[in-house]
């Protein structure tokens, strides 16, 4: 051997070296990259998609994420949302895009089954549900997402934490003997450690754990905690992960003391001290979508002032004072937002997909119903009228780069 081979050898060990150590790092996960097998490839997904099936594929996404609603009526005939659902969902599988389906919330089980689907008094009707679900959808769907951020207020409703544990345990015990081909997982909402120790007994009939991430917008944080956020959740629950819903929202900002004092005069009140003291007449002049999530979440009216004020603050004053350092909640920011993070994203080994948070722009926030709250109107990444805006194009680059 002379000293070229000699040289030569060493460099080919290094780089033999080298790549098995990078490849520990990254994209080696095994279960992360069974989990791709089993879903065609990585997932790329969009929340709550419109019908523009062009712009979707224009993308490069080959997921949506959309939620199933209660299947029956009262009287146990097929609801009229669940057959809209269904020819909703075949409309994207007939254009070669899968669909990950939420299963119902546990409201519906009470308000319209009139049963609690967490006690083992009511295990099989809860289990006959989700089986029906998955026989139902097996050609349409291709993953199940069972129901949505248990620990979440509003989505827990009525149930405890460990109700809603269990209410997603008896689901996927029963679906994991009939799933096929379908993927089954459940997600949290930020890392919510309770949550998935709660779940230790049913991981196993899990294929993936989705995490739903928002630092920076519902609560302070930065890019990086997106990445050890992901890492954290797999090392509790060993399984692969996916971002469920992550995105930036591209308008809203802090409020003033005035400008706050000026929302509060509207209902005819010159202090928060003021409406407390006469909080039932204050709730009642509340805007009607606001006003039911304190009727309906809040029984004792003594808890209300605490309910606007802090629970709700955010909606009830359209403030919002978190942002990643140097990423304004504008849609130019929004934009910088996935350009930064995609690629971050992209090199965890335990995650198998990522499903943005979401396609359109609403005139109206759903939860407390009003136009000038940023919270659940600017999350689109096109505007209200389904036309792309700065993210849109943003994330079509990222996808690009990661598809050459
Ligand atoms: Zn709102």
């Amino acid at each position: 051997m002379n000293i070229v081979q000699w040289f030569q050898s060493v460099l080919v060990i290094f780089s033999l070296l080298f790549t098995s150590i990078t490849g520990f790092f990254n994209g080696t996960n095994k279960d992360a990259q069974l989990l791709q097998e089993k879903t065609g490839g990585y997932m790329y997904g969009v929340c709550h998609p419109d019908e523009n099936y062009e712009r979707i594929d224009e993308l490069g996404l080959g997921w949506v994420r959309f939620d199933i609603p209660y299947p029956y009526n009262a009287d146990g005939s097929i609801s009229n949302s669940y057959t809209e659902f269904k020819n909703r969902a075949r409309g994207y599988a007939d254009q070669g895009i899968k669909v990950l389906a939420i299963t119902p919330y546990p409201r519906s089980y009470f308000d319209i089954g009139g049963f609690d689907p967490s006690t083992d008094e009511n295990a099989e009707r809860t289990k006959e549900i989700a089986v029906f679900l998955c026989n139902d959808l097996r050609d349409i769907i291709s993953g199940i997402q069972i129901t949505n951020e248990m620990g979440v207020t509003n989505f827990t409703y009525p149930l405890t934490m460990e109700q809603a544990a269990k209410f997603i345990g008896i689901q996927a015990e029963a679906l994991s003997e009939v799933k096929g081909d379908l993927i089954i997982g459940y997600n949290s909402a930020g890392v919510m450690e309770e949550l998935h120790y709660l779940m230790k007994p049913y991981l196993q009939y899990m294929d993936y754990v989705g995490v739903d991430l928002y630092y920076g917008t519902w609560y302070g944080g930065e890019l990086h905690d997106y990445v050890s956020a992901v890492r954290k959740v797999n090392r509790i629950t060993k399984k692969p992960i996916i971002v469920a819903e992550f995105g930036y929202i591209s308008a809203g900002e802090p409020k003033s003391d005035a400008e706050r004092a000026e929302i509060l005069a509207r209902y005819g009140y010159d202090s928060e001290a003021a409406a407390r003291a006469d909080i039932e007449n204050f709730v009642a002049k509340l805007p009607d979508a606001l006003k039911s999530h304190v009727y309906e979440e809040f029984p004792d009216p003594a808890t209300w002032g605490d309910a606007v004020f802090e629970a709700m603050d955010k909606h009830f004053y359209c403030y919002l004072d978190e942002s990643l350092t140097g990423i304004a909640h504008t849609p130019e920011g929004q934009a910088e937002f996935y350009s930064q993070l995609l690629p971050n994203l992209k090199k965890i080994d335990c995650l198998a997909g990522f499903f943005i948070f979401c396609w359109r722009d609403s005139p109206t926030c759903w939860y407390c119903g009003q136009s000038d709250c940023p919270y659940e109107t600017a999350w689109g990444i096109t505007d209200v009228n389904g036309n792309p805006k700065p993210a849109f194009y943003a994330i079509k680059d990222a996808m690009a780069a990661f598809k050459e």
